[in-house]
């Protein structure tokens, strides 16, 4: 049994080091519930807390689940790396909470929301980073008028004239007609989640570790969906 583990974390090891390389930033682009994905690191299916996450260089992205995620982070320290799993604001308390199950795993993307500060930064859009747009886009999506409005809608045009949802794995948004619109949503609906998902996230990643030889508890995370209308599980 322990040989078996050992096996499975070595081929973990030899995922990791095709994906990633010392110094590169690895950056958590989005989180959601249950896909049938693949792990890409234990190849596990299906995947209850769906991380995915962007080499900022190679703009590879994987799907991840949480447990690999922390798994991730104990490699780069076997390796010598201080680096963490960058994490933008709006998953602040996802990261808050991966770091209470192990220390220093993710740090935040660092973000200046001062308006004078993101007016300067549109006003050199072909320096804008995609973390920047993104956090632009994260921020201004809360506001539902003034200049932010304007800046919303400028981020999202360059977020979408460079494809960048490709990145956060919105490509279905492509398929529907109206990418624009689509993305926008999408946006805005994370902020919504965000409002109100920290419990549920952290009841049903718990529920994750503890589900490993039932699989009832998997029917039942598949069935409570992403949205926090659907508060009245069972449990
Ligand atoms: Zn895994």
């Amino acid at each position: 049994m322990a040989m078996e583990i050992n096996k499975d974390w070595k081929h973990a090891e030899t995922k990791m080091k095709n994906f990633w390389r010392p110094g590169d930033e690895i950056i958590c682009t989005r989180i959601f519930r249950s896909s049938n994905n693949e792990c890409y690191l234990c190849g596990h299916t299906p995947i209850e807390w769906h991380h995915v996450l962007l080499h900022s260089i190679s703009n590879e992205i994987i799907d991840v689940e949480f447990s690999c995620v922390i798994n991730m982070k104990k490699m780069l320290e076997e390796w010598g790396s201080d680096q963490k799993i960058l994490f933008f604001p709006k998953y602040s308390d996802e990261a808050n909470h991966i770091n209470s199950e192990y220390a220093g795993t993710a740090s935040m993307v660092e973000f200046n929301s001062n308006i004078e500060v993101i007016i300067e930064l549109m006003s050199h859009p072909e320096r804008l980073s995609y973390k920047q747009v993104k956090s632009i886009l994260d921020h201004t999506t809360k506001f539902k008028e003034g200049v932010e409005v304007e800046l919303f809608h400028e981020a999202l045009d360059i977020y979408v004239a460079r494809n960048y949802y490709l990145y956060d794995m919105l490509d279905e948004c492509d398929k529907s007609g109206n990418v624009e619109q689509s993305i926008e949503n999408y946006f805005r609906k994370e902020w919504e989640d965000a409002q109100c998902g920290e419990e549920e996230y952290q009841q049903a990643t718990y529920r994750t570790f503890l589900s490993d030889e039932n699989g009832d508890v998997d029917q039942y995370l598949n069935r409570n969906g992403h949205r926090c209308e659907n508060e009245d599980a069972p449990f």
